[in-house]
């Protein structure tokens, strides 16, 4: 997850949530709409194809977009982010659920792995999240990389 940029993690988190291949056309009109995404369509482009070079994606021009393996954990990991932050609002805040998603889609691509852990604790066993477990742990694995720095870009 070090080393995408805020726009990219939306692109990802988007994706792993509408759980299929889209349309480059449809998956710049849908995270427009729900995802508060406001950047351009150039824009866009260009950053599908930085994922695609990442090796996060597979899209070729005229197919669909679709997430790869390794773009599957980084997305979990960040779809797990903004589960933590909508749960905490929820134990903690008195917030509109649709005010609550609001919220954490525009915290989720700045939070770091520490400050979701901190908040882990207001979270329930019984998550309705199906990938859970390992979405923790690819959080916790993260965290442990950057205390001890092991990431370079
Ligand atoms: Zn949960
Ligand atoms: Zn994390």
């Amino acid at each position: 997850m070090v080393g995408l940029s805020n726009s990219e993690k939306l692109i990802l988190l988007f994706l792993y949530n509408w759980e299929r291949p889209i349309r480059a056309g449809d998956l710049f009109q849908t995270l427009r709409k729900e995802y508060n995404f406001d950047r351009s369509r150039q824009t866009l482009h260009s950053l599908v194809k930085k994922l695609r070079k990442n090796e996060l994606i597979s899209w070729e021009p005229h197919r669909l977009v679709r997430l790869t393996e390794i773009g599957k954990e980084h997305a979990l990991h960040i779809t797990w982010h903004m589960h933590l932050l909508e749960n905490y609002f929820q134990e903690t805040l008195d917030l509109k659920a649709v005010v609550r998603r609001k919220e954490a889609l525009r915290l989720t691509p700045i939070v770091s792995c520490e400050f979701i852990d901190a908040i882990t604790k207001f979270h329930q066993d019984d998550c309705e999240l199906k990938e859970a477990i390992k979405a923790g742990n690819l959080c916790t694995e993260e965290s442990k990389a950057l205390e001890e720095g092991g990431y370079s870009e």
